[in-house]
């Protein structure tokens, strides 16, 4: 079989070497326009703490990354001078960086053809030169858009912006910070990643960021850091935040009608987002990889791509309802601000009550112990 990848984030790099370790006489190829050092993002939090069958399906590539990891099990709230502190979760974090320095290793040492730095062939071309087109090019993907009819994609902006940052601050829980500057509300989302850095994700509505001056279209990327960590100094300690060259974003939460055209399939944030304040994208996406690779295998195409939209449409759906509730209560987070510091956490973390954590999906260990059996025995005889 000859497999073009579109696309090398976690979903796509992950699917590659997957594939390619399953199956070694497929052909993979796989095309990333950015080149080896471009990422952008900081840490990358997975909130239930466990990787699930994302890990068993390649246990060797989580044994190494296994020492990059940081764990903590509790969150704080940060209000009007208040720390609230609630324990008893399990999280962890990685540099998204290394997660993506190993995959791209992973996918060399399995044989993976993968080309740095290149745009993708149109699709078109792709979809006669190839048994089967992974599209895993993201939140904005052109195949998707190209495709519009067929896929259906339904794509809503936030209403608020976000930057991601990272700070040598180390915080050591899942912080939410509310600031409550002269223009407006400002809140951040920080976790720690790696010895030494957190990730400091601040959002706000598009009135407070024109009214503070902090979304001005030539500034360098590192002046806007610089004047958010003044408006966030008491939580920063002194310590700087870092860009790294990104800027204000607005999230967009996108969903399709369908993942599949023909030999065409979508794959992680090409297929679906969901809001950063639940940290589950790029445990989504790599679950599709892993859905993907053993659909396919198991099938062929295209009862296999048909197989991994059905297995994985309605759990991803579930995660984004919860991720939904999660990004409309920080947009309207003014509606809260006010309220006695105890009430505006227990808020915070249970959003209004609506979702808890026990919400989000937890790890289904059946489902683990499958995709654990599954690959251990499509790997004898592969090597
Ligand atoms: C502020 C913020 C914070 C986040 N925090 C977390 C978190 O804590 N935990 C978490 O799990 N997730 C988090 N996410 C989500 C996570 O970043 C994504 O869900 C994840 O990266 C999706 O992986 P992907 O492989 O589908 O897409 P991406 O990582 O977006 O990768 C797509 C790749 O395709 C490439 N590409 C696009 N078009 C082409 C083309 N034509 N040719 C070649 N290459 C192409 C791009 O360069 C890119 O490298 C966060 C997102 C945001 C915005």
């Amino acid at each position: 079989m000859r497999i073009a990848v579109v696309g090398g984030g976690p979903g796509g790099l992950y699917f590659a070497a997957l594939v390619k370790r399953i199956a070694p006489r497929h052909e993979v190829v796989l095309w990333e326009k950015g080149g080896v050092e471009d990422e952008v993002g900081f840490g990358v939090v997975f909130s239930d703490g466990a990787l699930g069958g994302v890990q068993a399906a390649d246990p060797r590539l989580f044994d190494v990354l296994g020492d990059r990891f940081v764990h903590w099990d509790a969150v704080d709230v940060r209000y009007r001078g208040e720390t609230l502190s609630r324990g008893g979760y399990r999280f962890s974090a990685v540099e998204r960086r290394a997660l993506l320095h190993l995959l791209r290793e992973r996918c060399a040492e399995v044989g993976v053809t993968v080309h740095f730095g290149t745009e993708a062939p149109p699709v078109p071309l792709l979809s006669e030169d190839f048994d089967v087109v992974v599209a895993a090019d993201g939140v904005g993907s052109a195949t998707r858009a190209a495709r519009a009819d067929a896929f259906g994609p339904d794509l809503r902006p936030s209403a608020s912006r976000y930057l991601w940052m990272g700070t040598d601050r180390v915080f050591d829980a899942l912080t939410f910070t509310v600031v409550e500057t002269p223009h407006g509300t400002m809140q951040a989302h920080s976790y720690p990643y790696a010895p030494g850095w957190s990730t400091f994700i601040v959002e706000t509505t598009d009135r407070v960021l024109a009214a503070s001056g902090l979304d001005v279209p030539d500034r360098a990327p590192e002046a806007t850091a610089a004047a958010v960590a003044d408006l966030f100094a008491d939580q920063l300690d002194g310590h700087r935040l870092v860009c790294a060259g990104s800027r204000w974003g607005r999230f967009t939460v996108v969903r399709n009608r369908r993942w599949v055209d023909g030999n065409v399939v979508l794959l992680g944030d090409a297929a679906h987002t969901t809001h950063f304040s639940v940290g589950s994208g790029t445990k989504l996406a790599m679950e599709d990889a892993v859905a993907l690779a053993m659909a396919l295998s198991d099938h062929g195409v295209p009862e296999g791509l048909a197989a991994y939209e059905a297995e994985r449409m309605p759990v991803v759906a579930k995660t984004q309802h919860v991720a939904e509730v999660s990004r409309d209560w920080f947009e309207r987070v003014d509606e809260h601000v006010g309220l006695p510091a105890a009430d505006f956490a227990a808020h915070l973390v249970t959003r209004s009550g609506r979702i808890g954590r026990l919400d989000l999906p937890l790890v289904d260990h059946g489902h683990v112990e499958r995709v654990r059996t599954w690959f251990s025995e499509a790997l004898s005889g592969t090597g």
